[in-house]
């Protein structure tokens, strides 16, 4: 099932929003992670562009735009 939410990787000090493995802004994949995928992170913490398209969907009321752990 999907995972989606902030998550974070090693080589980068932001977090992306995952969909599926892969970060919105286009920039990466994701292997296996521990870390439960999050529905609200700082603001300071976000990857501008995952934060401008994740905006995109939510006022398109997309179910990508909510976060799962399963
Ligand atoms: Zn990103």
């Amino acid at each position: 099932m999907a995972k989606r939410g902030w998550n974070y990787l090693r080589n980068s000090n932001r977090e992306h929003w995952f969909v599926d493995d892969r970060s919105i802004c286009g920039k990466f994949m994701i292997f296996t992670t521990s870390a439960p995928f999050r529905q609200e992170i700082p603001e300071a913490d976000q990857c501008a562009q995952c934060a401008k398209r994740l905006a995109k969907l939510r006022e398109k009321n997309d179910p990508n735009g909510q976060a799962s752990n399963e």
